[in-house]
């Protein structure tokens, strides 16, 4: 079990961040926003493939003005992501965003922020302080970070910003600090922990391709989960957005931290696996994520074991929901930790969903 850090509750909508509710995936979508329609079928196909909080890039004040369509027709909170122009963030917030991200060091006029501030307080709505290694404050501003390693400019750039938000009594805050490389980013994110009490948005930023994005998303994001830390997570990849969603449910999945339908546990295969283990793994993977004739997916949370061979393979698969261990071109199903039956290596998948759908 993971001791989460405690943070106070803030509500985009219906979905709570923080505050013990259970860590949200977010992500972006790729369109610009001013297509209306394009972005609505993003964010509706993403919906269904399991994010929970969409951002979209408002870069000019089409995009901005353009929330207000998208937002009547889909089905989750709607953030906008505003850099350089406070003033798009204003219209954002008049166009019905549920919370707005901005990157502090590049809205540099106080009284600029202290706009979008107020205007967020009347709203009622929550502001990310999102910083970003590549666009924190020059040493003019803060000059008190001019010798510091950068997950301390990180942590204590967002502090900065935390105070300002503070002294105009809003506290809907939620924070990050993404820097491209792992350690820093998780030094940030820990040093910041301990001097307030506002959840975490977190990432990796610039993480590159899945296969390099997955590990340095996995090892960042995964060893702040595990430390308690963390209430929202985007996982950000070259690659679609739902790749980036799939990333962030096993990330959660792994941990321990959310359960989304089945787990496939199987073995890496050697000299001694007698049946065609990953084609079979493949094979079961695709059928568990296609959506079946009925509409309906397995959601319940259920652990299948596919093993190999005997050495290891009856005791994994009698220690999951479900099982097979593989002899030489056959293998046995358990269940519940007794084997059922005895079945032929071409049967495995179709026998294995038919335990799984009875
Ligand atoms: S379960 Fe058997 S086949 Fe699979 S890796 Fe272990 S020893 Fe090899």
């Amino acid at each position: 079990m993971i001791t989460r850090r405690k943070t106070r509750q803030i509500s985009l909508g219906r979905v709570k961040i923080g505050g013990g509710a259970p860590v949200s995936i977010q992500s972006m979508t790729k369109i610009k926003t001013s297509d209306v329609a394009g972005t609505v079928r993003e964010i509706n196909d993403l919906g269904r493939a399991g994010c929970e909080i969409i951002r979209v890039a408002v870069k000019d004040a089409a995009d901005a003005e353009s929330i207000r369509k998208i937002r009547a027709k889909i089905k989750i909170p709607i953030v906008a992501d505003i850099h350089f122009n406070y003033r798009l963030a204003l219209s954002a917030i008049s166009s019905g965003a549920d919370k707005i991200r901005i990157n502090p060091g590049n809205i540099s006029k106080r009284e600029e922020l202290i706009k979008v501030i107020k205007a967020a307080k009347k709203r009622k709505i929550p502001i990310r302080i999102g910083l970003n290694s590549g666009s924190l404050p020059d040493n003019k501003i803060l000059p008190s970070t001019i010798n510091h390693k950068l997950s301390t400019k990180l942590a204590s750039c967002a502090f900065q910003y935390i105070k300002l938000f503070e002294e105009m009594d809003f506290r809907d805050i939620i924070v990050s600090l993404k820097a491209s490389d792992v350690v820093s980013t998780v030094r940030a994110y820990r040093e910041l922990a301990g001097k307030c009490d506002y959840p975490f948005h977190l990432g990796v930023t610039a993480s590159g391709l899945p296969r390099e994005g997955t590990v340095k998303s996995a090892i960042g994001i995964g060893s702040l989960l595990l430390d308690g830390i963390g209430d929202t997570i985007r996982v950000s990849l070259t690659a679609s957005s739902q790749e980036e969603v799939s990333v962030a449910r096993h990330v959660l999945g792994a941990l321990g931290l959310r359960k989304f339908g089945p787990e496939v546990i199987a073995c890496p295969t050697c000299g001694r696996c007698g049946v065609d283990l990953v084609k079979i793994v493949q094979d079961l993977n695709k059928e568990l994520q296609r959506t079946t004739n009925d509409g309906r997916r397995t959601t319940k949370h259920v652990k299948i074991a596919v093993m190999g061979c005997e050495v290891n393979g009856p005791g994994e698969a009698r220690d999951a929901d479900i099982g097979i261990a593989a002899g030489k071109g056959s293998g046995v199903i358990f269940r519940g930790g007794k084997i059922i039956r005895k079945v032929a290596e071409k049967d495995f998948v179709k026998e294995l969903l038919k335990e799984l759908r009875r």
